[in-house]
């Protein structure tokens, strides 16, 4: 059984390295960070004109509900000064919840596990980082190495910055 929380942190616009540190400083306010990995540069999903992203990953440990959690990271969010003008558009930060324990929820504000967490390499391979023997109930067993072997193509660079907590 997985007792953790890992969320994803992407971002495109400013300096994100430096907003991811932010974020991380601001959830230790409501969350205990207890891992954090490498830094990627990606190519943009979905809509290519725009400057190149950066993802990592986190794990939590909170005593936080999934909603209150997702409500607290959209604060962080808004106060990084985070505005969406379009899908998988520029933004400053991104903070997803990729897992929540073993929960699994089926909602408009908040699908868990994150729906693109097994097919996404920059959501995947900052994750796996973490822990590649995850695994979720809702996985079908797969775990997160094993998805990594699964990828057909893997455009993620990794940067030489570690992100400090
Ligand atoms: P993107 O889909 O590109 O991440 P946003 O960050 O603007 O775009 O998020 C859009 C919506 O996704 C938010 O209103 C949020 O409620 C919802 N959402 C659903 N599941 C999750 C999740 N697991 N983590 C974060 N947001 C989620
Ligand atoms: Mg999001």
């Amino acid at each position: 059984m997985n007792t953790e929380i890992y969320l994803g942190l992407g971002g495109n616009l400013g300096d994100p390295p430096a907003t991811f540190q932010q974020a991380l400083k601001k959830i230790g306010h409501f969350a205990k960070v207890t891992k954090v990995s490498k830094l990627y540069k990606s190519k943009p999903y979905g809509f290519a004109d725009q400057p190149v992203f950066y993802n990592a990953a986190a794990q939590l440990a909170s005593e936080l509900s999934p909603l209150d959690l997702l409500a607290q990271l959209q604060e962080v969010e808004k106060q990084l000064g985070k505005k969406v003008v379009r899908e998988n558009g520029p933004r400053v930060i991104d903070l997803d919840l990729l897992v929540y324990a073993d929960e699994v929820i089926d909602l408009p504000e908040l699908t868990l596990p994150h729906p693109g967490t097994l097919d996404r390499d920059f959501v995947l391979k900052p994750l796996a980082d973490l822990n590649p023997l995850l695994t979720h109930p809702a996985w079908n067993g797969q775990s997160l190495q094993s998805a990594m072997d699964q990828l057909k193509e893997c455009f993620l660079i990794e940067v030489a910055e570690i992100i400090k907590i």
